[in-house]
């Protein structure tokens, strides 16, 4: 049969955006209708270039369309490849989880058994929780001030946002919300309170069955626990027979320049949960990988239709042979966060404010939402993408392709670096940067 679709270059869409509901977002901070990507850049309909320091909020670390991962997802494909078999054994799944114990497991001393839920982060992060409570047999859980865990009933009594925790005013009990590494100032270690309270019979928290975080708040504001203050929850959980639960969705994936997130720190969550950058393709995938004294499911407990997706397996696999293998990328990401950390400390000593987080997940701070939106307009009207995060959305935030090369990623630090110094000498810069 012919194919009758003119190619994708010449397609001309004419923007339906009233259609979809209100809760639509991203398109509204980046008002463009884009046709095609390649590495880190992002390409209109009309032709016009962007660079995406937004990667799909961190799902798409190895970049858009990267050929490495779309050669083999092309050629399952025109092989006949199985794309949905609910839970079944496919070769795709077989081949990734060998892969996964070879490349990611074995190397750091892990052992954990692997569970594929639905395929969003969300998702992910309920089957933890509603398996946390179910091996302890208790309910309560602590979360942590500035938490990002998802937006369904359950993750959302998890995350700490207003915006995001306004929706829905039921059921989002159940959590004990603690204050995060730094929430008090640098002198207040959190983790005291945290330990009294769990200590202490009387202190009206009843034990939870798990404390769930993330050792870099993605959506939070990119507030970094130390390493110390990690092993100390560890440590405090432990005495208390409590699970930890590393929310790894952001963070993971090679995003601080190692797999995990938490490996400097010398961590051994009970549970990890990752997603975004899983598939590597953008793909949804997520997995849980439990401590084994921890998988006490019955057959088909959580279930789901789409519990493992081949696809996302498919290129999955393919990230851990061509990324993973050696040290190669994972030094490289290091050496592109030190880029980032160099130029935000420069901006921050020019122009005010601080940099936040680590790695190539890192944002500059500027004390005021107000002036981080017109950073991220500024930046998108000079083709750059990227997103404001944290609790009043202060901080301007990087999330490039980790595989992003030195050219591009010198030209996005520049960009912004005008944006944030046009936004400091007020209006009449401003005006004349557009
Ligand atoms: C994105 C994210 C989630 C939620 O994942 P979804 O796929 O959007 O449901 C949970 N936790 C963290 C840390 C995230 O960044």
């Amino acid at each position: 049969m012919k194919h009758i679709q003119p190619p994708l270059s010449d397609t001309k869409v004419v923007a339906v955006t009233g259609l979809e509901s209100e809760v639509r977002s991203y398109c509204r901070s980046f008002p463009a209708t884009f046709a095609r990507a390649a590495g880190s850049i992002l390409e209109t309909d009309g032709g016009e270039r962007y660079l995406d320091f937004l990667a799909g909020c961190g799902a798409l670390n190895y970049g858009h369309n990267n050929p490495l991962l779309r050669h083999r997802l092309t050629r399952y494909l025109e092989d006949d490849g199985i794309s949905m078999s609910l839970d079944m054994e496919t070769v795709s799944k077989a081949a990734f989880m060998d892969l996964f114990r070879l490349r990611i497991m074995i190397p750091r001393n892990l052992d954990y058994k692997l569970q594929f839920p639905g395929p969003t982060g969300a998702n992910a992060v309920e089957a933890a929780v509603k398996l946390a409570r179910k091996v302890t047999g208790r309910t309560n859980v602590i979360a942590f001030t500035n938490a990002f865990h998802g937006c369904t009933q359950g993750a959302l009594s998890l995350t700490a946002n207003a915006h995001h925790r306004s929706s829905s005013s039921a059921l989002l009990n159940q959590v004990t919300r603690l204050p995060y590494d730094g929430y008090l100032g640098a002198d207040v270690d959190t983790a005291d309170i945290v330990e009294k309270l769990l200590a202490d019979g009387s202190s009206g928290v009843d034990k939870p069955a798990a404390i769930i975080l993330e050792t870099v708040q993605g959506e939070g504001g990119l507030n970094r626990a130390s390493a110390a203050w990690l092993r100390r929850i560890r440590r405090i959980a432990s005495d208390h027979g409590v699970l930890v639960i590393v929310d790894d969705i952001q963070a993971g994936c090679g995003r601080l320049g190692t797999f995990f997130s938490f490996e400097h720190a010398g961590l051994q969550p009970d549970i990890v949960v990752l997603s975004k950058s899983l598939s590597g393709f953008g793909q949804p995938l997520a997995m849980l990988m439990i401590a084994p004294q921890w998988d006490a499911w019955k057959p088909g407990e959580h279930n789901g239709t789409f519990r493992g997706n081949n696809l996302a397996f498919v290129t999955a696999a393919a990230t851990l042979e061509a990324y993973w293998s050696d040290a190669l990328f994972a030094s490289e990401v290091v050496r592109k966060g030190g880029l980032v950390t160099h130029a935000l400390d420069a901006m921050a000593a020019d122009y005010g404010g601080m940099r936040k987080g680590a790695g190539m997940m890192q944002g500059l701070d500027v004390r005021d939402g107000k002036r981080a939106a017109q950073i991220r307009e500024l930046c998108f009207h000079n083709r750059l993408i990227l997103e404001t995060c944290g609790p009043d959305e202060t901080v301007v935030k990087l999330l490039p392709p980790l595989t992003i090369d030195d050219g591009d990623l010198s030209h996005g630090l520049a960009v912004l670096k005008r944006c944030v110094a046009a936004t400091c000498a007020g209006p009449a810069r401003l005006a004349s940067i557009h």
